[in-house]
């Protein structure tokens, strides 16, 4: 059973919109690079689109109806969006859910330090890296800082071309005899990943190049030593999202997983017209290291904001928010593993994802004998096929890779715990979790394509 490439649907017309719709999804790549600027954005848009902040219409107690829009974020990392349709919501949502972390390095909370002149900063990685991607690669520093008195100072440096970035250094080729005899895992090991952040030392008798940065940190952005401790930065690859190929059918950005499902999700709710069941998008934090705490897909927040939701609209009992879970569907998105002709033999080609074959689904993820999978229902699954279908969405199943070569999971079978329908579904990638990753535009666009049938028509 083979799928056809996307492409060949379009006529020069409507590939001129799949290169439009990409070219917005490639500048908000390039300017939302961790999950607080993502988050903000997405508040932006939404607001922008008529959405109203759950917490202000709680706060005033206004009653919603049928065709309100709304939106909750969970600490600046996690949103929630609610278009209320005109079906009573205990009959179900259908919600589109992505993450917007990426993998990527974080300042540790006392990080800067001085060694033979040279000012440095320790990181702990965050998420699944091969740590040898990321040295002798421009990074850039973004994230915010709290200072005692709760107020925060942005920082984002080394994104415009005037600014400076960073990095960690790599042995050179001529000195690396030992080091190239060391398996991949171990080249490049977590304490090493260091970042280099100046060099000057000032007139300072005790660590004068760490001072000298110092006093630039409190001349320029107002913080202190120990501000750190109550800081959040995240290193990431410096510059903008490219377009990829001769033909520019691809793009290169860091943190397509999982933002090239989470920005067509979003667009896809601003595309509809009031919903018959409640349309829901669910952009979440912390993903990529297991879903866990308040901003992750494993906290009460999306279930607090439901009972919210409802008890706004007059219908809020506990059993009423039970049903409306339990009565949902939901599309999972996360990246996919794309076929790469580099490496075929992880790949079993069958049941691989092909880039520009659009929308991936996986009935089933985990490693090891689906261990840790939400293996969706044939049921379901047949549904969205005749959705998708009678949508002309190009669609393609797929696994992650062969059996027994590897594996991961997403945030579906969390979802699934409250006896909801869900799939993984998304994009596919290559390069995977490097600091670069290159997707399909038309597959974003058949995703697009995809996530606003399953809303109208699910
Ligand atoms: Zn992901």
């Amino acid at each position: 059973m083979e799928t056809k490439n996307a492409w060949l649907k379009y006529d020069e017309k409507k590939r001129k919109e799949i290169f439009s719709f990409s070219e917005q999804y490639r500048q908000f790549l390039s300017q939302c690079k961790t999950e607080r600027e993502c988050a903000a954005e997405a508040v932006a848009q939404a607001e922008a689109h008529g959405y109203r902040n759950l917490m202000d219409v709680v706060a005033k107690k206004e009653k919603l109806v049928p065709g309100d829009k709304v939106y909750a974020v969970c600490m600046d990392k996690t949103i929630a969006l609610f278009y209320l349709g005109t079906e009573p919501m205990e009959q179900g949502m259908n919600i589109l859910g992505a993450h917007i972390d990426s993998p990527r390095l974080d300042l540790k909370q006392n990080p800067l330090y001085e060694d033979t002149e040279l000012a440095m900063m320790d990181t702990h990685y965050y998420g699944g890296v091969k740590k040898y991607q990321w040295v002798a690669l421009p990074l850039a520093m973004h994230g915010v800082v709290v200072k005692k008195d709760g107020s925060k100072i942005a920082i984002s440096i080394g994104e415009d071309a005037g600014d400076p970035v960073f990095g960690v250094s790599d042995l050179l080729i001529h000195l690396s005899a030992d080091q190239l005899e060391k398996k991949g895992k171990i080249v490049i090991e977590g304490e090493d990943l260091n970042l280099n952040v100046g060099s000057i030392p000032s007139k300072e008798e005790k660590e004068p190049v760490k001072k000298a940065v110092l006093s630039i940190l409190k001349e320029k952005y107002d913080f202190e030593e120990e501000d750190f401790r109550s800081a959040e930065i995240e290193i990431v690859p410096a510059g903008a999202a490219r377009d990829y190929g001769f033909d520019r059918s691809m793009i290169m950005g860091y943190g397509h997983d999982d933002r090239v499902c989470a920005y067509p999700s979003l667009q896809a709710m601003f595309r509809l017209e009031t919903p018959k069941r409640t349309a829901v998008c669910l952009l979440v934090d912390k993903e990529e290291i297991g879903s866990v705490g308040a901003t992750g897909m494993q906290s009460r927040f999306f279930e607090n904001m439901v009972a919210e939701v409802l008890q706004a609209m007059g219908e809020y009992s506990e059993i009423a928010v039970r049903r409306t879970l339990q009565h949902s569907k939901m599309l999972s998105s996360d990246v996919s593993a794309a076929f790469d002709p580099n490496y075929p033999s992880v790949m079993e080609k069958n049941n691989a994802a092909y880039l520009g074959h659009g929308l991936c689904f996986n009935k089933y993820t985990g490693a090891r004998g689906k261990s840790g999978s939400n293996d969706a229902n044939p049921e379901y699954l047949a549904q969205l096929r005749r959705i998708l279908d009678e949508n002309q969405v190009s669609w393609q199943t797929c696994e992650l890779g062969k059996v027994d070569q590897g594996g991961g999971g997403t945030i579906a079978y969390i979802m699934a715990n409250y006896g909801m329908e869900v799939v993984d579904s998304g994009v596919a990638v290559h390069n995977m979790h490097a600091p670069w990753e290159i997707i399909s535009k038309v597959d974003m666009y058949e995703a697009l394509l995809g996530y606003v049938a399953f809303l109208e028509n699910a």
